[in-house]
């Protein structure tokens, strides 16, 4: 077993290794809690047509049951800033979202 021997520059790598590395992986757990509370579809900014579309199909941001969410609906387009697209709306919808139309991928 050998010895280790800590020289200045080991022990200032480490010191601000391990903080600079929490902020990270904090950073990254916001990130992920921002696109998940994001408002994609704001009822507040659509016109009336989307609004009665997306209120005759129940549409909600969050889904009831995870596994029906837009995130997994054959309709959802790829997010690009956290929101995606959904193609029966034509306009955005939320990954954790969903609608009476939600229909898995195949
Ligand atoms: S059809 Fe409904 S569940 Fe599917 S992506 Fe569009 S809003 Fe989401």
């Amino acid at each position: 077993m050998t010895k280790e021997t800590l020289s200045r520059r080991t022990v200032l790598c480490r010191g601000v290794g391990l903080p600079l590395g929490g902020l990270i992986v904090a950073s990254g757990l916001s990130n992920i809690a921002n696109a998940a509370d994001k408002v994609c579809a704001d009822p507040a900014k659509m016109d009336s047509g989307q609004k009665s579309i997306r209120d005759s199909l129940h549409y909600v941001e969050k889904a009831p049951d995870p596994t029906m969410s837009c995130k997994g609906c054959g309709f959802f387009v790829e997010p690009k800033d956290g929101c995606g697209t959904c193609q029966i709306f034509q306009g955005p919808a939320n990954p954790e979202g969903h609608c009476d139309s939600f229909g898995p991928r195949g």
